[in-house]
């Protein structure tokens, strides 16, 4: 579980930052901390859907050590 504030957030709400739509309040949601993407720039840092997220759990690391990321 990596649950994190985040300072400044969308007032609107968290997005997933895998199907782009709203996380509604008390809904499944992890975050996901991309080292490629350590600010959040390239929209893979954030919060995901727990649901959304788990596949990323096991292919985001290995991808990004394919492209040469560390
Ligand atoms: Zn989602």
């Amino acid at each position: 579980m990596a649950y994190d504030a985040e300072p400044g957030g969308d007032p609107r709400g968290p997005w997933c930052k895998g199907c782009k739509t709203a996380i509604a309040p008390g809904q499944a949601s992890t975050r996901l901390h991309v080292l490629q993407d350590p600010d959040g720039k390239l929209g893979l840092t954030g919060l995901w859907h727990a649901e959304c997220a788990r596949p990323y759990w096991d292919t985001i690391t290995p991808m990004l050590r394919r492209v040469g990321w560390r």
